[in-house]
């Protein structure tokens, strides 16, 4: 059976998908994997599944359409619509299938056999990300950030369970899940919601202020602090705590494991845990941030510097330098 979605769009949320609503039956087609829950939220429980004619693996995000009461359906097509919309996106998970049961519907996801990067950025630092990993994971998040941001989806809820790797053994690609919370910033409506996990929620979200794409790039901020470090930069005793230590930008770049960082990566962070969303790094300023350089970038900008030293030494000089050489 087939459900034809209507064309609204009212704060924030889609209201059309392409994909085909399936009511058969989902267990028809999929064998779940007994015991083999991926994850659970406060609505959502992920398990892997297998489809039956191919033998390929997937994560069915089983998603409860009544929540507190309340008919949330709306949201989950919207969160479709935004798997949809990243479809062509390499660091956003993919969207298999879509299936509706009586009581919840049941989005067939690209399998992230990784897990959650989670579980490295809270490990002993002898199994944590090594700086080099997290440069490229950093660099892979921020392509999926721009990717978003370029169709103007915030993402709000960007958080170390939220981010999922496609191994972790070797260490595979980053896939972006859950857009849960997120939200399109079009016609410049002003959204204002309170959201997001305590320790990543920007001081904005938390004084009810405006939410836009530098909302997430708090998150950035927070992420690489912790991937870096093993240290939740903002976490206190308790949410007030933590809530308080936000609005003040109570960050500590003192702490020894930053002392042994790259001063570039301080830097990174520094550029996107500021107060005024304004004055934020946004996602195409971080990939070109020298930290996220890789070392053929960097030798090529090293190339261009020292051709723009050479063209600016006055003539006549006898550099034995001729201009043709430096104008190729
Ligand atoms: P929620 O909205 O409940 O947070 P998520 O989409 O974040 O739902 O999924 C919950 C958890 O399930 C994730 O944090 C992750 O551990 C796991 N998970 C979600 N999608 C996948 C996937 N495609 N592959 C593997 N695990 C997944
Ligand atoms: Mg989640």
């Amino acid at each position: 059976g087939q459900t034809a979605e209507s064309n609204r769009n009212r704060s924030g949320l889609l209201c059309e998908i392409k994909s085909i609503i399936k009511t058969e039956s989902f267990t028809e087609h999929y064998d779940l994997i007994p015991g083999k829950e991926l994850g659970r939220g406060k609505f959502a429980v992920v398990k892997k599944c297998v489809k039956r004619s191919t033998g390929l693996e997937y994560a069915a995000k089983f998603m409860r359409k009544r929540r507190k009461g309340q008919d949330c359906r709306t949201e989950i097509i919207h969160e479709i619509a935004v798997l949809e919309l990243a479809a062509s996106c390499q660091r956003v998970v993919s969207l298999h299938d879509v299936y509706e049961l009586p009581s919840e519907m049941v989005l067939v996801l690209e399998f992230a056999a990784g897990g959650e990067i989670f579980n490295q950025c809270v490990a002993e630092r002898d199994e944590a990300f090594k700086d080099e990993d997290v440069k490229r994971l950093m660099r892979q998040i921020l392509e999926g950030v721009a990717f978003l941001h370029s169709k103007n989806v915030v993402h709000l809820d960007l958080k170390p369970q939220n981010i999922l790797l496609t191994s972790d053994n070797p260490l595979g690609d980053i896939k972006i899940v859950d857009f849960g919370l997120s939200r399109m910033m079009c016609n410049s409506q002003e959204i204002r919601e309170i959201m997001g996990t305590p320790e990543y929620v920007a001081p904005e979200v938390l004084n009810y202020e405006p939410i836009s794409t530098a909302t997430d790039m708090w998150s950035i901020g927070v992420l690489a602090y912790v991937m870096l470090t093993g240290i939740s930069p903002f976490l206190g005793e308790d949410k007030q705590e933590t809530f308080l230590n936000i609005s003040q930008i109570n960050v500590s770049y003192a702490e020894e494991e930053l002392q042994r960082l790259d001063k570039a990566a301080v830097h990174f962070i520094k550029s996107l845990l500021i107060k005024d969303p304004k004055n934020r790094a946004t996602a195409e300023e971080c990939l070109n941030h020298p930290w996220l350089q890789t070392h053929e970038q960097n030798a090529a900008k090293e190339t261009v510097k020292l051709k723009s030293v050479i063209t600016s030494i006055p003539e006549p000089v006898s550099t034995g330098i001729s201009s043709q050489h430096t104008e190729e």
